[in-house]
């Protein structure tokens, strides 16, 4: 059988700058498209109205080409696709692998935010002010991260029947993700490892839509260098046009690429099509490797 061609993607949300932290994600999802001779492309993922920073999604396409990550193909807006993402939550509803939900957060507070199945068997209808969540099942759910490894969970244990559009008509993260990687034919998803534990619920949806999952490739975001902890300060810095090159060569030292010193004064063009040849994902550290981010 043949391998459908590479196509890796950039998603982020205009809640704010682009900053170092997100900067790395871009980077890396853009090598390792590039070093596979891929497509890479860019989608806004604003479906969140109200958390949009007004002017952040301009300045994230701005910053990117800027850096010379451009992208290939249009920029897909997610606040412009709803009917499509409403098509296949009407789809998983036909099917009964959706319902209507109308409980509140307080009902669910002492669940610790797995959803204990309250309104699985309830048949509500549907009316505004409610909640579409997928049902979920206890199998252990697996996949192999190309960095991370062997990842499971057990949904229902570990998550529960998880909201696909919220009480307030916004449709969530999970489901418009995975339906723009289905629809923009996404074969590779390299992304920060704070989504490593969202996988699973993605690849369910995969699975109850009948499609093929992308591979993963999950890199922490909060790594060593030095010694030292990135700092939150100099990862959620917005990033300055005029340092372009100094930020991409410290990019690639923090993603464990190590350019070589001679680097340290090319220009962009340069530095991203040495790191395009040299891109080595396998040698950046697993989480497990990582000392204790939690505090
Ligand atoms: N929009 C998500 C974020 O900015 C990333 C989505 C993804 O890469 O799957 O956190």
């Amino acid at each position: 059988p043949n391998t459908p061609a590479y196509i890796g993607r950039f998603a982020p949300t205009p809640s704010g700058q682009l900053h170092f932290g997100s900067l790395l994600a871009a980077l890396a999802s853009y090598l390792d498209a590039r070093q596979a001779g891929g497509q890479w492309l860019v989608r806004i993922e604003d479906l969140d109205l109200p958390r949009n920073l007004p002017g952040a999604a301009d300045q994230i396409l701005q910053t990117l080409d800027t850096y010379g990550l451009h992208w290939d193909a249009t920029v897909l807006w997610q606040s412009q696709r709803t009917d499509y993402y409403q098509q296949l939550i009407d789809q998983l509803l036909a099917a009964g692998q959706a319902f209507y939900c109308d409980c509140s957060r307080r009902e669910l507070q002492v669940h610790a935010g797995i959803y204990p199945g309250t309104c699985r068997q309830r048949q509500l209808s549907a009316a505004a002010d409610r909640a579409i969540r997928v049902q979920v099942d206890d199998h252990p759910l697996s996949f192999i991260d190309r960095l991370q490894g062997l990842f499971t969970q057990r949904l229902q244990t570990e998550v529960g029947d998880f909201i696909i559009r919220r009480r307030d008509g916004i449709i969530a993260y999970q489901l418009a993700v995975v339906a723009d990687d289905i629809a923009q034919q996404v074969s590779d998803v390299v992304r920060g490892a704070d989504l490593l534990d969202s996988t699973p619920r993605q690849l369910w949806l995969y699975q109850l839509l009948g499609a093929r999952p992308p591979r993963h490739l999950h890199i922490p975001l909060a790594m060593r260098r030095d010694g030292e902890k990135l700092s939150k300060r100099l990862t959620s810095t917005p990033l300055a046009a005029e340092q372009a090159p100094a930020t991409l060569f410290r990019a690639l030292q923090v993603l464990a690429q190590e350019p070589p010193a001679e680097l340290a004064r090319a220009d962009i063009n340069e530095l991203l099509g040495w790191a395009t040849v040299h891109w080595q994902p396998e040698r950046l550290p697993a989480l497990q490797q990582l000392p204790d981010l939690s505090e």
